[in-house]
């Protein structure tokens, strides 16, 4: 078995290129969403507020529709 051939070689061309929805622009800065967790469901017993990792365009601030997490429910957050 020759280990140098078990990197996998990916083509940048052979990828899909995710652009913003709105305005199609390809680059993305990150951004947070904040979450509210209520006292009975925090870990330690007091409501708080918890930021999610996310990106947004960074030419309009759309944020796109993949990019949003699922919550437990399997409803996007926004
Ligand atoms: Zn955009």
């Amino acid at each position: 078995m020759n280990n140098n051939n078990q990197q996998i070689n990916i083509n940048p061309d052979d990828l899909t290129d995710v652009v913003c929805e709105e305005c199609g622009c390809q680059v993305f800065e990150p951004a947070f969403l904040f979450k509210k967790i209520s006292a009975v469901l925090s870990p330690n017993g007091k409501a708080s507020m918890i930021p999610l990792n996310i990106f947004k365009c960074s030419d309009c601030g759309h944020i796109n529709k993949e990019f949003i997490p699922n919550n437990k429910d399997g409803k996007k957050v926004l």
